[in-house]
């Protein structure tokens, strides 16, 4: 069916304004405006949807969308920022599993298409049903729903004998189209199961790697799906999201030097026993803490998940400031995958009032910690732990670190004893030159704060 020009106009605003968000959200200076630049995009998309001519099941539509949008509108409002990464991950399989039940309408409508529309209806439906089923493993995992990973015995070889049937019955969907409804349900349910077995071994840290693979999944679906349906904002949008997808992707597997294939296929567990660690932990008071940072000339601040779940931020840039006011230079260095997903600390920084121009990325700012009187670890642990450059039997063998280490000295904000994300005991902290300040990184800070005021 040939499409009013209106429809298509519109379709084709929606895809303009998506590629304009998308430029905004690469500075944080301009994301926020990115988002709702893209947001106006979709609106505009779903609007001119509903212009196309001799539309069917139009209150379904409505209440569709009526409980989508709610949903996210209220799931949007209330989550915490430590939670957004399950958030992306259940989003992003509902956009894989909406681009799935597109193909399955399609296929089970039978209507005549070209050979190369039902070969991308394939795929996209392989893809969007494997990111489907994968991330809502990845969200049940970060929410703490299903808490290990489980691994089959001949965990690859399961993986790749699903995947070939699975593209076996995508073959024959595309030589016998139109397909019988058993072929096209045996696909699906292969493909689902695929997702799941895919994603049910992977763990720990490999976790916002997985997602954002996902993600770049999830836009190839829904752009093979914007070719079948002949809509030009799908097609954009996918190509948008698929591209991103696949730079973030690989930006987080180099920030933790692990290959995507490895990611995929090799379980992230200690090698072995590891290097022993020798020394202790050393307290400190937050008077000492406040008077190493008052009189030192460079401060270096690290901050980690912990502070994102004290939300600690406010009174981070609040003792920072006090910091500067007294002659103090004071930088941020921010690992990739520090928090718990992409650009966690930028964007808790940013709402707290950190000018941009403090804040470092790993590259920038590593050769600097050599120079810094103090390095402050706040609430971050796994970003530091230097085991990652010499034990080879741990996770995180490989993973580039922030040089916290080479500071003159490191203190370290923190409750306790407990270890970071990957599991794993952290050497920095038995060094000579690191003392422990435990406690809640908010009141901490605070308490920091009040000393350095009186401190004048
Ligand atoms: P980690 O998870 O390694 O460590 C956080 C530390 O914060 C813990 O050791 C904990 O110690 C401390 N902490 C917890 N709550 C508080 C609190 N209220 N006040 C003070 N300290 C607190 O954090 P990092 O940021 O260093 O590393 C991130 C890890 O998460 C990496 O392994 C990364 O691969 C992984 N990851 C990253 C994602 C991303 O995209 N950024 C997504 C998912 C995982 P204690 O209990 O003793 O207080």
């Amino acid at each position: 069916m040939t499409l009013p020009i209106y429809v298509q106009g519109a379709w084709f605003v929606g895809a303009l304004l998506f590629i304009f968000g998308l430029k905004g959200m690469s500075s944080p200076a301009s994301a926020r405006k990115g988002i709702i630049i893209a947001g106006y995009g979709m609106l505009v998309a779903i609007a001119a949807t509903f212009l196309i001519p001799g539309l069917q099941n139009l209150a379904l539509m409505a209440l569709a969308l009526a409980l989508g949008g709610s949903a996210a509108w209220i799931s949007g409002k209330k989550v915490k920022m430590t939670d957004m990464p399950q958030m992306v991950a259940i989003y992003n399989g509902m956009g894989g599993g909406a681009a799935a039940a597109i193909a399955a309408i399609e296929f089970a409508k039978g209507d005549a298409h070209s050979l190369a529309t039902t070969v991308l209806a394939v795929i996209g439906a392989l893809i969007g049903a494997v990111s489907f089923t994968g991330s809502c493993v990845a969200w049940a995992k970060l929410q703490g729903v299903l808490k290990k990973a489980h691994r089959l015995p001949a965990q690859n070889a399961v993986n790749v004998v699903l995947a070939l049937i699975a593209i076996g019955l995508g073959g024959a969907m595309v030589a016998m189209a139109p397909a019988q409804p058993e072929l096209i349900f045996g696909f699906f349910a292969v493909a689902l199961i695929l997702g799941l077995v895919v994603t049910l071994p992977i763990g720990g840290a490999d976790m916002p790697v997985v997602i954002s693979l996902f993600n770049a999944f999830t836009g190839l679906a829904v752009g093979f799906e914007g070719y079948v349906l002949g809509n030009p904002s799908l097609i954009i949008a996918g190509i948008v999201v698929g591209a991103a997808g696949t730079l973030l992707t690989q930006l987080m597997a180099k920030a933790m030097n692990r290959p995507i294939s490895n990611i995929l296929f090799t379980p992230m567990v200690a090698s072995g026993p590891g290097e022993a660690i020798s020394g202790s932990m050393k307290e400190l008071s937050g008077l000492d803490a406040a008077a190493m940072m008052r009189y030192a000339s460079k401060v270096i601040i690290v901050p980690g998940y912990g502070m994102a779940v004290a939300h600690a931020q406010h009174k981070v840039w609040e003792m920072t400031s006090i910091l500067e006011e007294a002659g103090v230079e004071v930088k941020f260095a921010i690992h990739p995958v520090a928090g718990r997903m992409p650009g966690h600390m930028n964007v808790l920084l940013a709402e707290a009032g950190v000018p941009y121009d403090k804040i470092f990325d790993l590259d920038e700012i590593n050769g600097e910690f050599g120079q810094a009187d103090v390095a402050l670890i706040i609430g971050a642990n796994d970003v530091v732990n230097p085991s990652a450059r010499t034990d080879k039997a741990s996770p995180i063998y490989g993973m580039p670190i922030l040089n916290a280490d080479q500071a003159q000295n490191v203190i370290v904000i923190k409750r306790g004893k407990g270890t970071g994300y990957s599991g794993v005991e952290n050497a920095l902290f038995y060094t000579d030159n690191c003392r422990m300040l435990y406690g809640d990184a908010q009141p901490m800070a605070g308490e920091i704060i009040q000393h350095l005021k009186a401190m004048g």
